[in-house]
C-alpha cells in the first residue's frame, strides 16, 4: 500500500477545513504543523458567534470582505487561544496569503509556506517572506488523493491507444476518448 506524502496530507487537510468556510467569495483553509504533526487549523469565517456571509451576504468595504478572519490568521489565533508555540512551524494553506496574513506569519515565527494556488501573489507580501526568510513553496493538491485514487494519465492514455490499436479506431478518436475522460476524471 503506497501512502499518501506529507506535503499531500497536511494540503489535504487544508483543503478539508477550507469546507467549513462561512465566506462564499473564496474559501481557504489553513494547517499549522510542526514536526509532522497538526497543531492548529483555521478556514476564513466570521468571529464565533457573529453572522455569516453565507447567510447574510459578504460585508464588502472596498473590494474586500472585512466580516471575515482570514484561514491563516484563525490557526494562528487558535494557537494563541490554546497557547501552542507557532516558532519555526510550517503553514499549509490553500490560496496565496494576502499581505496582512503574510506579516503574520512571519511574526509568528512561521519558517515555510506550502500553498496550493496562486492568489493575487501580491509582490509585497512575497518581498516580506524573502526578507523574513520564509521559504514558499507551491504545492498543487491532487484531490483524487480524497477517493482513496492515484491517477495515471499517461497510463490511461497508453491503454486507450493500446484498445484503439486493438479495436482498429482512429487514432485522433482515441485521443479525443482521453481528453474526454481524462477531463471527468480531474
Ligand atoms: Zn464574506
Ligand atoms: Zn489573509
Amino acid at each position: 500500500m503506497k501512502r499518501i506524502a506529507w506535503d499531500q496530507f497536511f494540503m489535504a487537510q487544508s483543503h478539508l477545513i477550507s469546507s467549513r468556510s462561512t465566506c462564499t467569495r473564496l474559501m481557504v483553509g489553513a494547517t499549522i504543523v510542526r514536526d509532522k504533526r497538526i497543531i492548529a487549523g483555521g478556514y476564513n469565517g466570521s468571529i464565533a458567534g457573529g453572522d455569516h456571509c453565507a447567510e447574510h451576504g459578504c460585508l464588502v468595504v472596498e473590494g474586500h470582505c472585512i466580516r471575515t478572519i482570514h484561514a491563516e490568521m484563525n490557526a494562528i489565533l487558535q494557537c494563541a487561544k490554546f497557547g501552542a508555540s507557532t516558532d519555526k512551524a510550517e503553514m499549509y494553506v490553500t490560496h496565496f496569503p494576502c499581505v496582512a496574513c503574510c506579516k503574520s506569519i512571519i511574526q509568528a515565527g512561521i519558517k515555510t509556506v506550502c500553498y496550493a494556488e496562486d492568489y493575487k501573489n501580491h509582490p509585497y507580501a512575497i518581498e516580506l517572506f524573502e526578507q523574513a526568510g520564509v521559504e514558499l513553496k507551491k504545492i498543487p493538491f491532487d484531490s483524487h488523493i480524497f477517493r482513496g485514487e492515484e491517477i495515471n494519465k499517461a497510463e490511461i492514455l497508453n491503454e486507450i491507444k493500446q484498445a484503439a490499436i486493438d479495436e482498429k479506431i482512429p487514432e485522433e478518436y482515441a485521443e479525443k476518448l482521453y481528453l474526454n475522460m481524462t477531463n471527468r476524471l480531474s
